[in-house]
């Protein structure tokens, strides 16, 4: 049987992850291709929590930008995450995962409240947790979020899905052909190169509590098992050297 390199692992899926092709919305397509691939790692044995992010729908610093309030901005995009988290349960209860939505922002109606101790049971149990609305504040991302419920829930790994490059790049490979592929970084030389990863908050988040992370594409059906696996796809991203 197939062995896991991983027992519990965070995976952020941002919004773009969850737009496909047009780049803006929920595409059902994508939300049924990484159901399947969570379904796959859970059959594994693997616990897998999800941290999802919203700038599909709505990003806090594009509102504020426009002349917004910039705390309502991020309210209304922590709003835009609880969207997607539906959307990817319901993909998740099609394929027969069991899951539990729950919020940093308290809406009972709608999903739990964020419990740890609550969400490590559901774990256990091997249920997936979707993680929404962030960590509840404005001023941070989904990003942060990733990295503080990875120290919380001690997670091993963060899988960082992305679904127009497969790893962290020297340059934007769209945009410069001869950008090469990282295959392993530390976060310092995230922060140092100004690599936009993940923001400076999550950066020191991850490198402070030695939690790696592990940038890959989700777009190619299967490369969640992969990465759980322990294939060397993508890009890894430690504490140290
Ligand atoms: N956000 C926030 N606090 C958080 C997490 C998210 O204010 O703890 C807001 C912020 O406005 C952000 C939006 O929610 O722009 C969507 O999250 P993010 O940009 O991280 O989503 P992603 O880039 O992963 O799609």
């Amino acid at each position: 049987m197939a062995h896991a390199k991983f027992k519990r692992v965070i995976l952020k899926l941002s919004g773009e992850a969850l737009a496909g092709e047009k780049g803006f919305g929920i595409d059902s397509e994508m939300i049924a291709s990484i159901s399947r691939q969570i379904q796959e790692v859970v059959e594994l044995g693997v616990e897998v929590a999800v941290v999802v992010g919203g700038g599909n729908i709505w990003r806090g610093l594009s509102g504020s930008e426009r002349g917004m309030d910039r705390a309502t901005a991020d309210y209304m995009g922590m709003l835009a995450t609880v969207m997607n988290s539906l959307a990817l349960q319901d993909g998740l209860e099609h394929v027969g995962v069991p899951t539990r939505v729950q919020t940093s922002i308290e809406m009972r109606q709608v999903a739990e409240p964020y419990i740890r101790r609550r969400a490590m049971r559901h774990l256990e149990k091997g249920r997936v947790v979707i993680f929404s609305s962030g960590l509840g504040n404005p001023y941070f991302s989904t990003d942060t979020a990733a990295a503080l419920r990875a120290a919380e829930i001690e997670a091993d790994v963060i899988l960082m899905a992305k679904n127009q490059v497969d790893g962290v790049y020297t340059a934007d490979p769209k945009e410069d052909e001869n950008a090469e592929k990282y295959e392993s970084l530390t976060y310092l030389d995230l922060l140092n190169k100004g690599l936009g990863v993940m923001d400076s908050t999550a950066s020191s988040l991850c490198m402070d509590n030695d939690i790696p992370l592990i940038v890959f594409n989700i777009k190619t059906e299967g490369n969640i098992r992969r990465v759980i696996l322990g294939d060397t796809i993508g890009t890894i991203v430690r504490g140290n050297e």
